[in-house]
Formats: structure tokens, sequence, C-alpha cells
């Protein structure tokens, strides 16, 4: 067998942030069932770019997640949405920034993917998703009672995948920081910011404040870092600089050998893996845990 050998890997993350007790079962419920889905696109000999996205819409349409449904509100109560693919094979990267009203905006992103641009923002990306046939919906529908309530919740939720022929895929999805300004880019819209995937190395996908992790460009420095030190210690030497910048984040990667890591220094992180030595699958909430 050939370049994967039958090798696979995924991880999906549902967001470096505080989970209530009362959230816990929900936050292991949504990652698993993103788990699942990314896992029957890969078992099936499935592409990675295919699975991630089909992991992440699982997340966009669960409340549970501040990403699609659910998404934080801005300082004028709207949600404004980014989200990102980008696959290892040849650096494609489709990305949507400050997009309202679609169901999902992964896939809006993933549309994108074949055109010249990488990342259409506002107005316009909503218009690209409505010219491809994408899921437009009411502003309305996506919010949820708890983002009106508790101007608080913030997190991102994303999935990185190897598949069987070896290829590897990053994508992330989020309803940004709540209260922020009318316009924000999150980083999770920014290839070597919240995300990135290359065949030659590995693929990662973060969560956490989005101005640090721009300012620390934290996804091309795990890039950098991952043949030597491996996925885990790629993510934390980066990571642990967050606190100096005033935040805090998570982050999951494989390598290209199908390593799996991830690191955190908020005070949760939910995250679920699974690869073919362990189908089954796994969830945390925590570093603790593992
Ligand atoms: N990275 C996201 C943003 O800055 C938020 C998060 O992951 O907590 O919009």
């Amino acid at each position: 067998m050939m370049p994967g050998q039958g090798r696979w890997a995924l991880a999906v993350h549902g967001g470096a942030k505080l989970i209530a007790p009362d959230a816990r079962e929900g936050n292991r419920r949504g990652c698993l069932a993103a788990l699942a889905a990314g896992r029957t696109v890969l078992t099936r000999g499935g592409s990675a770019i295919d699975a991630v996205e089909a992991a992440v819409r699982i997340l966009e349409a669960d409340p549970t997640f501040n990403a699609g449904k659910g998404s934080a509100l801005t300082g004028e109560g709207e949600i404004e949405m980014c989200a990102a693919i980008m696959s290892g094979v040849d650096l494609a990267v489709g990305a949507v920034g400050v997009i309202k009203a679609v169901r999902h905006p992964i896939s809006v992103a993933r549309l994108l993917m074949p055109e010249d641009e990488i990342l259409v923002a506002g107005p316009g990306a909503r218009r690209f998703a409505a010219e491809k046939g994408a899921e437009l919906c009411d502003p309305e529908e996506l919010v949820v009672e708890k983002q009106r309530r508790e101007l608080a919740e913030h997190d991102t939720v994303g999935a990185v995948a190897l598949d069987t022929a070896g290829n590897l895929a990053a994508a992330t999805s989020t309803g940004g920081l709540p209260g922020a300004k009318p316009g924000r880019m999150a980083d999770s819209a920014l290839p070597g910011c919240g995300y990135y995937a290359d065949n030659a190395i590995g693929a990662l996908a973060l969560s956490g404040k989005g101005e640090a992790i721009a300012r620390l460009a934290i996804s091309s420095e795990v890039i950098r870092l991952m043949p030597e030190i491996g996925p885990e210690a790629a993510l934390e030497r980066p990571l642990s600089k967050l606190p100096h910048l005033g935040g805090d984040g998570g982050g999951i990667a494989i390598r290209k050998d199908g390593a799996i890591g991830w690191w955190h220094n908020s005070p949760h992180f939910a995250v679920a893996t699974a690869s073919a030595a362990q189908p089954a699958g796994r969830v945390w909430l925590n570093k603790d845990e593992a």
C-alpha cells in the first residue's frame, strides 16, 4: 500500500474556553458527533478536505459552540462569522470573513477554494455564497438565547485530518469575540494565524484570542517547529506566549506521519481524536483528563 498505507488521523475541537459544569456533556457530545462525521469520510477512503468540512458542519449546526448557529454577537448585537479551509496538497485556501446569515460558513469557504481569491469578507462574501447556491438563512435563525444573555462566550471550532492517500487538511469556523467591533476579522480566517495545512509538514487549527494569535503568527510558527519537535510541543511553544499578549488558547495538530497533538492554556479545550490505530476515538475537555 502506498502513500498513507491505510493510515488516517483526525482531530476536532470545540474551542478553548471555560466550560461550565452544565455545558460539559454537550461539549463532549458535540465533539464526538463531529469526530464521527469526519471519521466516516476517512474510513471510506474519502479526502481529508471532505472530512474536515463534514466535521465542522456538525459543530456549526450545534448551538453549544460559537460557530454558525449559536455564534457570539458583536457590540451591535449582530452575528458576523469567519471560517477557513486549507488543503495541504496544493496549499489551496478558501476563507470567509465577517459573513452574515449563512448556515454553514465553512461550506462557503470551501466553495472559494477553486477561485483565485483566498478570502472574501462582508457583503461580498454573502453575495458569493448566494451566487454559488450555499445555504442562506435569516440572521435571527443563528441567534441562541444564551449569547443574548451573557456576552461572555467565545471560542472557535476546528478540525484537522490526514487521509489514507497521505493528504492533510485544516478547517476553522467562529462567531468571533462577543461584543467585538462590527467588521472585526478573526484569526480563524487568516492562514498562518488560526490554521495551516501543508502535506510536507502537517496541519493545525487554533482557538483563542484572535488578535494575539495573529500578532504572533502562531500557525506559521507551529508549522516551522513541527518537523523537529512534534505536533504537541510545536503547539505548546508559541501558544505559551499568548498570556504575554493578554490571551489564552488551544490548538490541535497532525504531523504528516499521523502523529496527533493538542495543547491549551485556556481553562478547558474540548477535543476529540481518532486514528486508524484508535478508530473508536476519545474526547477530552482538559489536558488534566488526558
Ligand atoms: N479565535 C477566535 C477569534 O478571535 C475566538 C476564539 O477562538 O476564542 O475570533
